[in-house]
């Protein structure tokens, strides 16, 4: 048992912990500030044969307008420790620290390795959970090591990168052992005064007729720029941002598949995806679906500046942001034979059709 018990909120309204704005209440609600903190929590939910769900920075969520029945643990726990090792700087950071201001920390000591994750919304305890990436950088590129409380033993745990199972989007703490972890701090091993990465072609053209390389605090600089340019900046009062990121996954189909819509679509950009396997933007099929930028079904709508970040327009409620999700859905299975998938994560019960 944990001498020191956390604090039970209740009826806490999730929406204002959400990019989105959207979901009711929690019905109890904690601010772990302490490893002490979170297992109070999970031991609080266990007592009373709860669910719990984990809460970092909630830019990838849509909550239900029921809200969350059970116990909600939010993710406070703050602080930064680093140390040298070789070449690298090792950065443990607490899971709720917030992820663009650890980012920024880490560039302006001139340490390569989180230089294109820059702008990203949320918790560094949530970056290993989806694994979070863009502009042809990933934090598994980073993660040294992941520590965890195991909600089913309430014992302890450090996984080691290669531990971690991750892949586009996924890790461990996703996919088969999704809501068995709590993350409480992460290791990135970072390279000082390392190259910054230049590998994807918005950033590259950024700096297109430049000479020399430009520096990690440039790179940032430039992410940011590209990022705001796209709506995927948050930024008080611009209506694009009020979003959970991507909406969707881009889907990864099987070579024949994609052959033939090639024979139909002859424009389809592809990515190589791994033996068999080609990966299609998702915007693209949706824009093709007959879905364009700014479109809107009532108060939930796509970003005027991105095709795949769904945004609540002003009072949009989660059974509104769905019903558009799934008129994109329908449209694009029934025009290229593909399911997208989901990317932010839903907590609640879901509406019944
Ligand atoms: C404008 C915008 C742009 C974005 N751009 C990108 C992008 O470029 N690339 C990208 O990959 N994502 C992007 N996202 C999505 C989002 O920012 C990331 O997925 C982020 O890492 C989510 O972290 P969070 O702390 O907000 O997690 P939350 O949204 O609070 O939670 C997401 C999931 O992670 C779990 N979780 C969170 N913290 C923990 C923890 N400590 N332990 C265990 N589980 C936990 C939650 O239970 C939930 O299942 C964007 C979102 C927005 C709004």
């Amino acid at each position: 048992m944990y001498a020191e018990a956390v604090e039970m909120e209740q009826n806490i309204s999730l929406a204002p912990y959400t990019t989105l704005g959207i979901g009711g209440p929690a019905r109890w609600f904690a601010q772990a500030r302490s490893e002490a903190d979170v297992a109070a929590a999970v031991e609080f939910a266990q007592a009373r044969s709860l669910p719990l769900f984990v809460l970092g920075g909630g830019s990838n969520l849509l909550v239900s307008d029921s809200g969350f029945p059970g116990c909600v643990v939010h993710i406070a726990l703050r602080g930064v420790q680093q140390q040298t090792d070789g070449e690298d700087v090792l950065f443990t950071a607490a899971a709720g620290e917030e992820w663009d201001a650890f980012v920024a920390a880490t560039v302006e000591q001139n340490c390569a390795g989180l230089e294109c994750l820059s702008g990203i919304p949320g918790t560094a305890g949530g970056t290993p959970v989806q694994n979070v990436g863009a502009y042809g950088q990933e934090v598994s590129g980073a993660i040294e090591q992941v520590r965890a409380l195991d909600r089913t033993n309430l014992r302890w745990v450090e996984f080691h990168n290669a531990e971690c199972q991750f892949a586009y989007r996924s890790s461990r703490f996703n996919t088969a052992e999704r809501e068995r972890y709590i993350v409480t701090s992460v290791i990135y091993r970072l390279r000082r005064d390392g190259e910054p990465l230049l590998a994807y072609k918005d950033v590259a053209q950024y700096f297109a007729g430049r000479k020399g390389t430009p520096t990690l605090a440039e790179v940032r600089a430039a992410v940011r720029t590209v990022r705001q340019r796209k709506g995927m900046l948050l930024t008080p009062g611009n209506p694009d941002c009020k979003s959970a990121g991507s909406f969707f996954k881009n889907p990864v189909i099987d070579v024949a598949h994609a052959e033939r819509l090639r024979q139909k679509y002859a424009e389809m950009p592809h990515f190589a995806a791994g033996a068999g396997c080609v990966k299609i933007p998702a915007a693209w099929l949706i824009e093709q679906a007959g879905f364009a930028k700014g479109a809107a079904m009532g108060a939930a709508g796509i970003s005027s500046k991105h095709t795949l970040a769904l945004v609540n327009r002003g009072g949009a409620t989660a059974a509104a942001m769905l019903a558009l999700r799934d008129a994109i859905r329908t449209r694009v299975a029934e025009q290229f034979g593909i399911t997208l998938e989901q990317e932010p994560v839903y907590v609640g019960a879901e509406p019944s059709a």
